[in-house]
């Protein structure tokens, strides 16, 4: 068992009764009593439930692409108890009711929690601002518009000064839009070899530089999502040191892949923002070791083909044959194919790579994927306690299994990991004491 929060690491017996952790002891102690029923998990690890901070759900609105029912269960086989999803819904999550929707859809699905993310303006069109007190009244635990960043400076501050006094975190999608332009792939090699529009790191540095300015100046808090550049971590970091109250993630195909793994995959690696140079991959190790990143979330974002121009694309790539170049119509029917990728099921396993290579002990693994998450997310969660919430997640650190999309819970398979080997994956999920996946008989 592994609780970073109650500094134990070690071999324990946990007992869960009414949904609470009612007892740890050393293992073997006293719990094989005859009204117990026990799940033999001794080979692998006990941790306090996995939390994905930044997924994208598509429900209401893109049935398509996912709904919370299989995005909950895909959550569950992440190993994750609890998600919080998105506010770029059809309607956007903007108002009580939409809320309302999701809070109670999911309660219908008895699998993985779902912390709804509110907008922070309507239909955000960073303008109006959405009313916070109802939206936290409503089950909402976060505010962002991911997806689109917030233009207007005195909107963006206007918000802080609300969340700040509700006691609540606002997630920043870090674009500027004059410096992006809507750019396929990283300003760089790859986006000119294959005659597709750059996207440059300095889109997102200089919005983080604005940003966590403004931050600064109001004293609340603020969440970078999705770092993906070198230059926003040195950002992240002076701004700490002149007292920001800034947290950020990083998602593992930014910190596994860089731009180079668009030749392969193809619009399968395209994502908002997009993979970074190989520089940039190098910087954000560097940063999930010596702790500027506090936690890691997916940004799943599940995409059906079409949306994904996999008919018009799909013939060009693939593991094998890297393309050269692509002609002009295909190279701007890459541009509009829709960012991103599905992440939930490949996270842990991408993540705990990290651990197997040396670069973190499983602690600060078990931080950045459940504790800091919990604290993002002003919940009761992420430790094993006795008397907390029984959210469990166990793992099996050396299993080997390779990527395989059509395996996926999640209705989307765009990823740019089919095939890959990886070690380590959840094999229990367990939600308030209910067990809601099971991968062990898989
Ligand atoms: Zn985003």
């Amino acid at each position: 068992m592994i609780d970073p929060v109650s500094a134990l690491d070690g071999e324990f017996d946990v007992l869960v009764r009414d949904g609470d952790i009612a007892a740890v002891e050393r293992a073997g102690t006293r719990m094989n009593s005859p009204d117990t029923s026990v799940v033999d998990v001794s080979e692998y690890w006990i941790v306090p439930g996995l939390i994905d901070p930044h997924v994208h759900l598509r429900d209401p609105g893109f049935p398509e692409k996912e709904t919370i029912q299989t995005g909950l269960r895909a959550s569950a086989a992440g190993g994750f108890t609890t998600v919080a999803a998105m506010a770029n819904t059809l309607p956007v999550n903007d108002s009580p009711a939409t809320t309302r929707y999701m809070v109670e859809r999911a309660k219908e699905v008895h699998s993985a929690r779902l912390v709804p993310v509110s907008a922070v303006t309507q239909g955000l069109r960073g303008s109006a601002l959405v009313d916070f007190a109802a939206m936290i009244e409503a089950g909402a635990r976060l505010f962002s518009d991911d997806g689109i960043p917030i233009d207007d400076a005195m909107v963006l501050s206007q918000a802080l000064d609300e969340t700040k006094r509700l006691g609540y975190a606002v997630a920043l999608h870090e674009e500027d839009c004059a410096l992006s332009r809507n750019g396929a792939l990283n300003a760089g090699a790859v986006s000119k070899q294959l005659g597709v529009s750059g996207y440059p790191d300095s889109a997102e540095s200089q919005r983080v530089r604005r940003d966590l300015a403004i931050a600064i100046g109001s004293g609340a808090a603020v969440h970078v999502c999705h770092v993906s550049a070198a230059e926003s971590l040195e950002l992240i970091r002076a701004a700490r040191r002149h007292g920001a109250q800034v947290t950020c993630e990083v998602t593992p195909h930014h910190f596994t892949l860089d731009e180079s793994a668009a030749m392969i995959w193809g619009t399968n690696a395209k994502m908002n923002p997009p993979l970074r140079s190989h520089s940039d991959v190098e910087h954000l190790i560097a940063a999930i070791r010596d702790g500027t990143i506090d936690m890691i979330a997916s940004d799943h974002a599940p995409h059906d083909p079409d949306s994904k121009r996999m008919p018009q694309l799909g013939a060009y790539f693939g593991p094998g044959h890297p393309v050269a170049q692509l002609d002009h119509e295909s190279a701007e029917e890459f541009a509009h194919a829709a960012n991103g990728v599905v992440g939930l099921e490949t996270s842990l396993g991408l993540a705990l790579q990290l651990v197997h290579r040396s670069i973190i002990e499983p602690t600060r693994l078990i931080e950045m994927m459940s504790v800091n998450p919990a604290a993002l997310l002003r919940m009761e969660a992420g430790t094993l306690a006795v008397g907390a919430i029984a959210d469990i997640t166990v793992i099996d650190p050396n299993l080997e299994w390779s990527v395989a999309p059509e395996k996926f819970l999640s209705k989307s398979r765009n990823t740019p990991f089919a095939g890959m080997w990886l070690k380590g994956k959840a094999v229990l999920t367990m939600v308030a004491g209910e067990i809601i996946y099971d991968g062990r008989k898989a």
